[in-house]
């Protein structure tokens, strides 16, 4: 027995499964970089004090989820829970802002780190691929990133999703309606966290979802009462850029999301198989971000979404990708000889740009064959020293179990023209 195992709230991707998680992250990049979008790819730790001032101090992701430490040196770093900020702070650092090409369209992928409880849907290393743009305050931008996302999730087969929209408004209206609701909040009967919740972020409160908090939030002010003229032109653009698209979204007006940098759109991906942890994906917009991380005023929107809870939507869903096998060809060779003139072959059909894959181990024909099967190879090339003598090998179909001999020299033409 192994004496050690993947920490908790963590598992290994292992193949036959990994690969779904390639084919995932590749179709949730392939519209963006469809789009304009490039790749960005950033440190797994950060300053401790740029998630603390960008994520916010008061959200569960920071007081209570963070891998935070120090270093040997002393530096106070912490794993990214998230990556916005990351992105957001390494374009300021490039001065990518300056190079008059607003907006910076950029995407990125990789693992993220939060200290949750962990559950199905819910780990303490997950994985996400996301999309920020940067520095342009336009409703077609939001709209742009909402659409890609759904078309992200339909190429992948999936359907039973929704998409949940808001305006959380802006530095204008939110605080007016911030102080709406304490004085709401003020009334009601909470716990003591909940007080001091609804005294640092009240709009989290909302998102309770104790159902003795819900019942008494019944005729909390909404924030859609709320919103300055521009907020909601701004939010009836995007509205209206969507729906012209065709996607279909629901009004939320209790959506706030964990995070505290978002404004005016907010949105989330949700999915019905996936019982409690149903967000697939999140975003919005994150005006003031910049300038709280010590940038300058860069209006941006953007998106994360989760590849484990997209892989477990598929799996709910009962969508089987569409993989193909990664093995065309399958080589067995019997004998010395014949390992040494394969071996060459296989490295000729690689270099030909052609799948293939040998029997390794020295194993004997019944082994070999396993492994080809296994392989999901198309075709396997099966040579002794009796056909090499002839200058032949066998290749077998392994859909119609046909077997032929091909001369030696034209095996990696005749490969390539069945393939075909
Ligand atoms: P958030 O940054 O919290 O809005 O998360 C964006 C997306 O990342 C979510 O919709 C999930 O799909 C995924 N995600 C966030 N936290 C976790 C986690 N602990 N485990 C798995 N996926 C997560």
């Amino acid at each position: 027995m192994a004496t050690f195992k993947a920490p908790k709230g963590t598992y290994d991707l292992i193949p036959p499964v990994s690969v779904k998680y390639l084919a995932v992250r590749e179709a949730i990049s392939a519209p963006l970089r469809n789009s304009g979008y490039g790749y960005i790819e950033t440190p797994g730790f950060e300053d401790v004090g740029l998630f603390a001032r960008g994520v916010g101090e008061s959200t569960d992701i920071v007081s209570k989820e963070m891998y935070a430490f120090e270093t040997k040196g002393g530096d106070q770093l912490a794993l990214r829970p998230e990556g916005t900020a990351s992105v957001l702070r390494a374009a300021l650092e490039a001065s990518l802002h300056k190079q008059g090409n607003l907006p910076v369209k950029l995407w990125y992928s990789g693992s993220y780190y939060r200290y949750e409880r962990p559950q199905k849907g819910r780990y303490r290393h997950f994985s996400q691929v996301g999309a920020e743009a940067i520095g342009a305050e336009d409703p077609a931008l939001d709209a742009e990133l909402i659409i890609l996302a759904d078309q992200a999730y339909r190429s992948l087969g999936l359907r039973d999703f929704r998409i949940l929209l808001n305006s959380l408004g802006d530095k204008e209206c939110r605080p007016v309606y911030r102080e709406a609701l304490q004085g709401f909040l003020r009334g009601l009967d909470l716990d003591e966290e909940t007080v001091r919740r609804a005294e640092i972020n009240p709009l989290r409160v909302l998102d309770d979802k104790r159902p003795d908090v819900q019942k008494q939030l019944v005729g909390a002010p909404v924030l859609r009462d709320y919103l300055c003229d521009a907020c909601k032109a701004y939010h009836e653009e995007v509205r209206a850029l969507i729906t012209a698209a065709g996607v279909a979204f629901e009004d939320d007006e209790k959506l706030v999301r964990g995070l505290d940098y978002y404004t005016r759109t907010t949105f989330e991906f949700v999915h019905d198989g996936l019982g409690s942890q149903s967000a697939v994906g999140g975003g919005g917009r994150y005006d003031g971000l910049s300038e709280m991380i010590g940038g300058p005023a860069l209006p941006s929107v953007g998106w994360a979404l989760g590849v484990d809870r997209t892989v477990l939507a598929l799996e709910a869903e009962g969508v089987e990708l569409d993989i193909p096998a990664s093995t065309s060809v399958f080589a067995v060779a019997l004998g010395e000889e014949a390992r040494r003139v394969l071996f060459g072959k296989v490295t000729e059909l690689r270099k030909a740009g052609v799948a293939a894959d040998f029997s390794f181990g020295g194993k004997g024909l019944k082994g070999a064959m396993k492994d080809a099967n296994r392989s999901g190879a198309r075709f396997a090339v099966v040579a002794g020293e009796r056909d090499l003598a002839e200058g032949l090998v066998q290749l077998k179909d392994m859909e119609s179990g046909e077997q032929s001999a091909v001369a030696l020299a034209e095996l990696i033409d005749t490969v390539k023209a069945r393939l075909a």
